[in-house]
């Protein structure tokens, strides 16, 4: 079979942190790789058709969480990355038709919790300045590997001493807030410190996504704090961007990024093993048979894929495989992309919002509400009543569909992989009649008005995106698989135990989600280990 020259680093699949490790990597002057198994770049970071001449954000839909470094590094505004704040942030729809805008400015957020709970909105500004806070705290954890827990001697008092100075002058009683954001449920803290449970709903709105575990499950709280962490060009704290050519633009700037630093990226080239030979990484084999010598290997496909479907089990030490084997993906989302003749007109929307304001909605009325879905969905039902956040992306973007045509794309929160009675293939199209009800409860014109659709089950998200059992964080983002405990224990700091490859994709530290850190991290890591001191930075 062909061999090609070897390269000093093949990235596996090329998704936005693949692409964002490669771009650091041809910076650092590697040669390197990128082989992507779908037709396009971006994994679920993508932009794609849904019907002739409409364009949406099949997968991910809102960009909250993109590292600034990143941005700025990789020059993203440069290769065409352009982001406008979602104001406001989120907004719910509840029964009674009242609708309720969260606004990216504090103060009108403060104004409009005012109306609904005097005390509610006095709370909000303490407990928020606290979080905002204890999110700084956390900040600097999210662009570096965890302190690995197994080392001894002198490096470990070292790593803890460095742990340690992270938190100089953080007070008693933020180590205990910060211990039971970590712990606590989402539902408990709002219960405790919120007396309206519209209010408390509208926290919820903006939480848990594509997590296990209803709003009182322990360690959903922590999704308080994930929201504060700065994002976006300016590095706002809780900033929340639409992507102006839909999530693909930020995957096309990444490649745009990588290649100009030299990195070749090939498209339809999956790779079906990793070679690996007296425990060293030695390139990879795609399906055609076509071999790819390389020094170093990333994958940016998900910690199972990569190691239960791509390297030899012979290869691995059978502890690890089934620490890999036992992590938690079971992915309890979905999405529903539209193609609308018309916009939603959301009953009770104010006559004076204005198409920002029009362009999301998110409809789930109350937290027990969400409790029960879950609860629905993890015994195997596909819930009748379903959580659904709507993003009508084409309000505040004309670049997705022609006129008179509208976009929006709806995110299912709280559906099972694995179905109790019968397969997803059988019950694709009852989730999207149950979307579209639900949505017509609030907007009643979209029934009528749906052109195209698209429904995207747990399965289809494995089968097209390559997430295994659709977990759109290559693994819960539950406390045990977080921090030095992702992928896996004694392996967070992106090597694993095969010399020479690494993981790069939302399955390590710090978890899914458009950041970019992933891929950054594991490309330092990468460096670090080949003894390239230079950062690779701005210039390419
Ligand atoms: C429906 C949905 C909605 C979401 N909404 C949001 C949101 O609004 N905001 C947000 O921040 N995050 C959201 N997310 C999560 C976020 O998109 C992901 O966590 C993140 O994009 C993962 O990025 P990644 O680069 O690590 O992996 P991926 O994007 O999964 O990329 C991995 C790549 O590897 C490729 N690959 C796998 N195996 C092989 C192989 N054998 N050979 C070659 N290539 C291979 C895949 O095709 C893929 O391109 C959402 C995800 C989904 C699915």
């Amino acid at each position: 079979m062909p061999r090609t020259p070897e390269y000093h680093a093949v990235i596996i699949g090329a998704g936005h942190n693949g692409l964002t490790a490669a771009a650091y990597l041809g910076a650092a002057g590697l040669s390197t790789l990128v082989l992507e198994r779908r037709d396009i770049v971006g994994g679920c970071c993508v932009t794609e058709e849904i019907a002739p001449g409409c364009r949406a954000s099949t997968t991910s839909y809102i960009a909250s969480m993109l590292r600034p470094e990143v941005i700025r590094d990789l020059e993203l505004p440069s290769h065409g990355l352009s982001m406008v704040p979602c104001d406001p942030a989120l907004q719910v729809p509840f029964p009674d038709g009242q609708v309720i805008p969260w606004w990216a400015d504090r103060e009108r957020v403060v104004q409009e919790l005012r109306k609904i709970s005097v005390k509610d909105s006095e709370t909000f500004v303490r407990v928020d300045d606290q979080l905002k806070k204890l999110a700084r705290y956390l900040q600097p954890f999210f662009l570096e590997p965890p302190p690995e827990v197994e080392v001894d001697g002198f490096q470990s008092w070292w790593k803890l001493l460095q742990l340690g100075r992270r938190f100089h002058g953080i007070t008693t009683s933020e180590v205990s807030q910060l211990i039971s954001f970590l712990t606590g449920s989402l539902g408990d803290f709002l219960d405790r410190h919120y007396e309206s449970e519209k209010i408390k709903t509208l926290f919820l709105a903006n939480n848990v996504y594509g997590k296990h575990g209803g709003p009182y499950d322990p360690g959903t709280a922590l999704g308080l704090l994930f929201h504060l962490l700065s994002g976006g060009e300016h590095e706002l704290q809780g900033f929340y961007g639409h992507v102006i050519g839909g999530m693909g633009a930020i995957t096309q700037a990444l490649a745009a990024a990588a290649r100009k630093r030299g990195v070749e990226i090939r498209m339809s080239a999956p790779v079906s093993r990793i070679d690996v030979r007296e425990g060293r990484v030695r390139g990879v084999v795609l399906e055609d048979g076509t071999e790819i010598s390389a020094r170093v290997v990333l994958s940016n496909a998900d910690p199972k894929r990569t190691f239960l479907g791509m390297v030899d089990a012979a290869e691995l030490p059978s502890d690890f495989r089934d620490a890999i084997n036992g992590i938690k993906m079971n992915g309890p989302c979905a999405k529903v992309n539209l193609v609308l003749a018309e916009e939603p007109r959301v009953t009770g929307m104010p006559r004076d919002a204005g198409p920002a304001q029009r362009s999301l909605f998110t409809l789930v009325p109350s937290l027990e509400f969400a409790e029960r879905c879950y609860d629905i969905a993890k015994f195997g039902e596909i819930p009748e009543e379903l959580w659904v956040d709507c993003v009508v992306a084409s309000n505040v973007d004309d670049t997705l569909a022609p006129k008179g045509r509208h976009i929006m794309t709806c995110f299912v929160q709280y559906v099972p992989y694995h179905l109790r009675q019968g397969t997803w293939d059988e019950n694709r199209e009852l989730l999207g009649d149950r979307v579209i009800k639900k949505i017509g409860e609030y907007a009643p014109n979209v029934p009528g008005a749906v052109v195209a659709r698209q429904v995207l089950t747990p399965l289809d998200l494995e089968r097209t995106y390559g997430l295994t059992e659709g977990n759109i964080f290559h693994g819960d983002l539950s406390l045990e698989q977080l921090f030095f405990m992702r992928p896996v224990p004694g392996w967070s700091q992106y090597r694993t135990p095969v010399a020479g490859l690494y993981l790069c994709g939302a399955g390590t530290h710090p978890g899914g989600g458009v950041t970019g850190a992933p891929g950054h991290n594991a490309a330092f890591q990468v460096l670090r280990d080949l003894h390239r001191r230079r950062r690779p930075g701005a210039s390419a």
